[in-house]
This record gives structure tokens, sequence and C-alpha cells, in this order.
């Protein structure tokens, strides 16, 4: 008998998961709410263990760029210590997102709309594979159903023209973060984050003016890229997956940030949603139990979502 799985989210985890699901064995389709959104974002930093399953699938972007060092600053600028070897290799989100796509085979049913209650689709397995706002995760772990605010706001963009070599790296302290590297095609993507009393839905123009103010006594390159930034910026109000300690319940399970959404500063949310999708595919195409992938992955991303927020601490704390 084939298997029916629903899947929440065709976000990373959601493609990846589809794309790597045995056709032959499951009926797969993909509920996605906003099918549009694939389209913007700006970079990822991914580690080798999410590349080594996208190249499996043909999903790694060419477009990509290996940063090799780069130095972790005072948020004044001066330099606390120079990192060396290879870093992530950074990748534009939506050329990801539509390798992704393409990486589904054709038989996986996709639905557009959002699915406002998991627990009547009809389906063997649900996967909530729907980010941190998850609705699948409440149905795996009750307490567990809402996300958990932060106080701190990101801002993301992209911009024209390589950084010079002593701009690139991460400049920490007095409550806020900021991060500048190379990009493909001779660009730079950078990042900020600070804490806010702003609530969401932003205007960006008003998350730009705060940020400028904040960071008006940081080193000249932070200041040159939220000088130059545009309305094209993303700006995201930074929220968390709550502890879990199941990610699977019955024919429910949750993968990705609906399981594990952390803070950003490890650059490990969206490698560990390519990981934890492809080592779910594995365990769902070899008939396995899934309390054994659960006893893989959780420890491991739960361990991960400390380590950011710990991170997240550390570097804002810096005088
Ligand atoms: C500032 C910032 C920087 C980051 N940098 C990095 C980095 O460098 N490296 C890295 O690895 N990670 C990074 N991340 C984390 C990364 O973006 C996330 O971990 C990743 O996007 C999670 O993928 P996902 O598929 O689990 O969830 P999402 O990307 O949130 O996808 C969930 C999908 O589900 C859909 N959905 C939600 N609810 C429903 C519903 N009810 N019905 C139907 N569809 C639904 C949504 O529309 C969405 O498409 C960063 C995050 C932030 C905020």
């Amino acid at each position: 008998m084939t298997d029916r799985i629903a899947v929440v989210g065709g976000g990373i985890a959601g493609l990846t998961l589809a794309a790597l699901l045995d056709p032959g064995r499951f009926e797969v389709t993909i509920h996605e709410a906003q099918p549009e959104r694939s389209a913007t974002g700006s970079a990822l930093g991914l580690w080798g263990g999410a590349r080594k399953v996208l190249h499996r699938i043909g999903a790694l972007p060419d477009d990509t760029f290996r940063q090799t060092g780069g130095a972790l600053h005072r948020i004044d600028g001066r330099r606390l210590v120079s990192v060396r070897g290879p870093g992530p290799v950074l990748v534009d989100r939506p050329t990801l997102l539509a390798a992704l796509a393409d990486a589904v085979p054709p038989s996986v049913r996709r639905v557009a709309g959002e699915v406002t209650d998991p627990a009547v689709l009809d389906a063997d397995l649900v996967v909530g594979a729907d980010g941190v706002r998850s609705r699948v995760r409440g149905l795996v772990e009750a307490r567990a159903a809402k996300r958990v605010p932060t106080s701190y706001v990101a801002l993301r963009g992209i911009r024209a023209g390589a950084p010079a070599p002593d701009e690139v790296g991460e400049y920490w302290g007095g409550g806020r973060l900021c991060g500048i590297a190379p990009m493909a095609r001779e660009r730079s993507y950078w990042f900020t984050t600070h804490r806010s009393a702003l609530v969401e839905p932003f205007e960006v123009a008003a998350v730009l003016e705060e940020a400028r103010s904040r960071f008006a006594d940081a080193a000249p390159a932070v200041n040159r890229v939220l000088a130059d930034a545009g309305l094209d910026t993303l700006a995201t109000a930074l929220w968390v997956a709550p502890r879990m300690r199941s990610y699977a319940r019955g024919r429910y399970v949750v993968i990705g940030d609906a399981a594990h959404a952390m803070l950003p500063n490890l650059g490990r949310g969206a490698c560990s949603a390519i990981v934890d999708a492809a080592t779910l595919a594995k365990s769902l195409n070899a008939g396995s139990d899934l309390r054994g992938w659960q006893a893989r992955r959780l420890p491991a991303t739960q361990v991960a979502r400390l380590g950011s927020a710990a991170l997240m601490r550390t570097a804002l704390a810096i005088p």
C-alpha cells in the first residue's frame, strides 16, 4: 500500500523532504501558504552537511561563494581575533528555493493555500515543515504550540561590490551585532541585529532609521552598509521555537524551524532543516521507526538552538 504523506510548508525543509521521499512508495502532497514568497529573501550560509545533501539531489546552486577568512571585531571596528580557514558557502535564498523546487519529482502534488487545521488533513503522516509559526508543532507537543518572541530585530541586505578584505567578518558589542561577507558576482551580504521595541508589521524605513541611530558609533564599514541600505532591506523580528522534548507523535512529525527555530548566530537554521529532511526521508524510505530518527536529530538541533542563543547573548554583551 502507498502511504500518503502531507507536508505542511514548501520552504527549505518541506521541499528537501519532498525531493528525497521515494516516489514509488509514497504519495506526497506539499501544502504551501505563500508560494510567491520563494522569490524573496537574501542570502544563507550553508555548512558542509547541508551542502552534501543539496549536492546529492542536484540542488546546490552553482552561484555560490566560499568565505575563507575574516575577523571578529568590536563594534567600533577594533579587531578582536582573525578567523582563518573555510567558512560556510553563501547562496542566494531564492536561487536555493528554485533549485529545491526543481529537485521535487513531478509525482508530488503541490497545493497552494494555508493549512488552518492540520488535524483534518487526509494523510497517513503529516509533516510540519511550516516554520516557526508551525500549526503542526502543537499536535506533537501541546505546550510547545506557540513561538517565543525575542527583543531582537534583524536587518539583511545584499549590495553591489565586494567588501574590502579588512571589512569582512562580524562586529560585536554594546547590544549590537553586524556581519559583512563577500558573495558571488562581486556582491556583499550584510546583516545587523539590535534590541528594539518596534512591533511587526515593520516599516522598513523606521527599522533602518532606528538601526542607523543605534549603530552611529560603530565601525565605518557598518555605517556605510546601513547608510546605503534601501527599502528592499529585509527587516525581521526574531522569534524562536520553544524547547521540545519530542519531534514526533502519532501521525505528526516536525522538522526545520517548526521543530527548533533558533537565533541566526550559528548560521545553522536552514542547514539543520535540510539535514532533518534528508534523515527523515531516509528513515521513511527504509520503513524505519521515527523514534530512531528523533533520537539522532533532537539532541543535535536542540543544542544548536541553545548555542545560538548563548552566542547572541555573548556577542551583544561585549563592551
Ligand atoms: C536573519 C536570519 C539569518 C539567517 N541566516 C541563516 C544562515 O546563514 N544559515 C542557515 O542555515 N540558516 C539561516 N537562517 C535560518 C533559516 O532562514 C531558517 O532556519 C530556514 O528558513 C528554515 O526553513 P524551514 O523550511 O524550516 O522554515 P521556513 O523557511 O519558515 O518555511 C516554512 C514554510 O511553510 C509555509 N507555511 C507556514 N505555515 C503554513 C501553513 N499553515 N500552511 C501552509 N504553509 C505554511 C511558509 O509559507 C513557508 O514557506 C537565518 C534566519 C534569519 C532570521
